[in-house]
């Protein structure tokens, strides 16, 4: 198997030329200058940005820094980001262009969880609206951007419909909005391919493959959504810190809770794993037994935290599932059985619902909010209990987290709490709140890791394929 690793420079021009290299047993073998066109002919395509990191002379310094598009699908957020990257000695700093987000979740409410079919309809609506929002916040910063015009020829559009065959609302708005706006400036394009619902991820993959046939001097790349969780967490004040490794992130979202070990950039291994319900799923569902609305975690949480303030006590004792097992899983779908049967033996009269005092909570008011309390408690105790075992065992010098669920302000204090525990030492990277769901902003930021840090780990294929279960 030929392997290619392809550089593209930007050398001063607005089209980069494109350099492959044959490589064997790590030797240099082969450089052309030539265009790689995506005839599916090679089976892989590696970027090999590995020069520009060794600090080559001006003017490739110029083409250190990176103009990202990401585009996030993979479940029920919208969302689209523009970055400009570029190293420095503390990491990587980071001009965020733009970033929407735009959530579907209050149209998910009424199924109680995300309705895939639904979602996959959704981001075809949203996906052209929230770019041109991206271009109208980014020509806001820097009105180069988007400048110049172009006019796409019939043999585009028609690429652009076959490669949207299925997306027909995308393509309509595609032809109304963008065929005139040039990507010039852009450099790459980040999707996220997966972990996620499949039908969402491929209208974003689509949409990303219909923009490169716009503007082809562009490179798709594909991203993993938890890279992209676990470096949001290491996103501050406009830099991508380069942590102290050995490094250990705990990952919690509606799809996933992980822990994860990391040596060095770009080498995950995943050190324990729920193995049924995610804590989010476990949030969203104890939330819907209690008749509250999606997503679940922020109502648990104000309900929580009322009892926290108003001394409302648990109710019943939920249990901590796997708390004492040697090693690092987790299990949450008991805590949701053990609020079902909870729920099932409480019947609360007419009056008590309806709530006599007027400035108190009903009865039933008061139970759900100790309930949540305990829930939140119990999600707690085991969450710091394992990621202790796991700072301890790994000899972690910093200690990041990630996912929709660590907008929980308990959770985050309960978890950093027990990180100095384990080691004064340990460096504590928290999301900003905004980054903890899922949005663009981070894909991007992963992208920005791997072009800058591990340019060697970037593949991709001709046509980018969704991945529902993709793994770090
Ligand atoms: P996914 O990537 O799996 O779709 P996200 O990273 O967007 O998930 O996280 C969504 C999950 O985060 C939902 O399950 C939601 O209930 C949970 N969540 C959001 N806010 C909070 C909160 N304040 N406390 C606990 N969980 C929360
Ligand atoms: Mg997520």
């Amino acid at each position: 198997m030929v392997e290619r690793f392809v550089d593209i420079e930007k050398v001063g021009g607005s089209i980069p030329p494109r350099i492959t290299r044959r490589w064997q047993a790590g030797q240099l073998v082969e450089r052309n200058i030539d265009v790689v066109d995506a005839g599916g002919s090679l089976p892989a395509i590696v970027y090999d940005f590995r020069r520009w990191q060794a600090g080559s002379p001006s003017p490739r310094t110029k083409s250190m820094q990176k103009t990202i598009l990401s585009i996030e699908t993979s479940c029920d957020e919208t969302s689209i980001a523009l970055i400009r990257t570029h190293k420095t000695d503390t990491g990587i700093s980071v001009d965020v262009l733009a970033h929407i987000v735009h959530s579907q979740a209050n149209l998910h409410a009424e199924f109680g969880g995300v309705f895939p079919a639904l979602a996959k309809r959704e981001h075809g609506l949203n996906l052209v609206p929230v770019m041109l929002k991206v271009i109208a916040e980014s020509k806001e910063k820097e009105n180069e951007l988007f400048k110049t015009q172009i006019e796409a020829s019939i043999e585009t559009k028609e690429k652009i419909q076959k490669v949207l065959e299925r997306e027909p609302d995308l393509y309509e708005h595609i032809v109304q909005h963008l065929l005139g706006v040039s990507g010039e400036g852009i450099d790459v394009i980040a999707i996220t391919q997966g972990p996620g619902l499949e039908p969402a991820l491929w209208v974003g993959i689509n949409f990303a493959h219909a923009l490169k046939v716009l503007w082809p001097h562009v490179e798709v790349i594909p991203v993993n959504h938890m890279e992209g969780h676990l470096v949001s967490a290491l996103f501050e004040n406009n830099v991508i810190k380069t942590p102290n490794f050995p490094m250990t992130t705990l990952l919690v979202s509606g799809g996933h809770t992980e822990i994860i070990h990391m040596d060095s950039w770009g080498s995950y291994t995943i050190v324990g794993k729920t193995r049924d319900d995610a804590v989010g799923e476990a949030y969203d569902k104890t939330a819907r037994l209690l008749g509250l609305s999606y997503p679940g975690g922020p109502e648990i949480g104000r309900l929580a935290e009322r009892a926290r303030v108003e001394q409302i006590p648990s109710p019943v004792e939920l249990p901590r599932p796997m708390i004492g097992t040697p090693d690092l899983d987790f299990s949450f779908s008991g805590l949701k059985t053990a609020v079902l049967y909870a729920v099932r033996d409480n019947e609360f009269s007419e009056d008590e619902k309806a709530g006599l005092p007027a400035n108190r909570l009903t009865a039933q008011a008061e139970w759900q909010a100790g309930l949540a309390r305990e829930f939140e408690e119990a999600v707690a105790d085991v969450l710091t209990t394992k990621l202790f075992k796991a700072l301890v065992e790994s000899g972690a010098q910093s200690c990041a987290f990630g996912g929709g669920v660590m907008a929980s302000k308990y959770l985050r204090e309960k978890l950093a709490e027990k990180v100095a525990e384990a080691g004064s030492n340990i460096d504590i990277y928290m999301p900003a709140h905004n980054l903890t769901g899922d949005n663009a902003l981070m894909i991007a930021l992963a992208l920005g890791v791997r072009l800058h840090h591990t340019p060697e780990h970037i593949t991709s294929t001709d046509s980018i394929r969704a991945i529902g279960n993709l793994k770090l």
